[in-house]
């Protein structure tokens, strides 16, 4: 019998999930191919209805999180994503917050705990593909959840020894600097916003490119689904044309790689099919 191929993508807070892999999501699901999400936190630090920021009056990280696994699911399911895993663990704000300190954040619980917890799913489904961020939480986001997602899918990954194949999630510079001369060129209004020199993945790290342009709507769709985060998804504000082009691709840095597989690759299953 053949194996089921599957994929498993490792992401810190309801709404990662789109930006960086709803096109290889989607794209995988209708090949065929299982794909499930793991989301780390229930995002209760993001912002509450009407933009409510966490800290100010009026912001229920309890309610926030209820709404944003909702969104999450809907999410998921314009993503045709086939199963998705919630840790549950607490989110723990931006970089600096104070909820950074508490000792329920998800970036503060010990690593082998959540590990064991992320290995115990990988023995279950089994991934061939595994993806999450790079060691700065994604392209020097830097977000404490994000780094420590990376740091559980990389322990998990070494333990288990499941994945032929492990891949941080990539935001390569020189597309980041186009999609910033497209907004521009578009007419956005970026105000004096500049992706910093150092912000995104180095482009020689990149391997691997997969084509999502025909997923590009269900991505769109999904990011929308995440609506009470809207304020900080400014990418939906582009022209239609712009996203199109912008969104066209998904780009990852192989890190790990047990079967034949060209350096340079446009396919995270490249030398798993039959
Ligand atoms: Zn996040």
């Amino acid at each position: 019998m053949d194996r089921q191929l599957t994929l498993m993508v490792v992401h810190a807070h309801p709404d990662d999930e789109c930006l960086s892999t709803g096109g290889v999501l989607a794209r995988y699901a209708e090949e065929g191919i299982r794909t499930v999400l793991v989301t780390c936190t229930n995002g209760e630090q993001g912002d509450g209805p009407g933009g409510v920021k966490p800290g100010d009056p009026g912001h229920d990280p309890a309610a926030v999180a209820e709404r944003r696994l909702g969104e999450l699911r809907e999410s998921a399911g314009h993503l045709a994503v086939d199963h998705l895993e919630l840790l549950g663990y607490q989110d723990s704000g931006m970089d600096g917050w104070h909820t950074n300190h508490h000792t329920e954040a998800f970036a503060n619980v010990p690593v082998e705990k959540a590990a064991a917890r992320l290995g115990e799913l990988m023995e279950h489904y089994r991934p061939q593909v595994v993806v999450t961020y790079d060691e700065t939480g994604g392209g020097g986001y830097g977000h404490p959840d994000h780094v420590q997602a990376h740091r559980i899918t990389e322990a998990a990954v070494e333990a288990t020894g499941i994945p032929d194949k492990f891949y941080y999630t990539a935001i390569p510079r020189a597309a980041m600097r186009r999609m910033f001369e497209m907004m521009r060129a578009s007419g956005m209004d970026l105000g004096d916003f500049q992706p910093s020199d150092d912000f995104g993945t180095p482009d020689e790290r990149v391997t691997t490119v997969v084509d999502i342009s025909p997923y590009v709507e269900r991505k769109l769709k999904a990011l929308r689904a995440h609506e009470s985060q809207g304020e900080n998804i400014f990418l939906l504000r582009m022209p239609e044309e712009t996203q199109q082009q912008a969104f066209s691709h998904e780009a990852f840095e192989r890190r790990l790689c047990k079967v034949d597989a060209p350096a340079q690759e446009d396919d995270l299953f490249a030398g798993l099919r039959p």
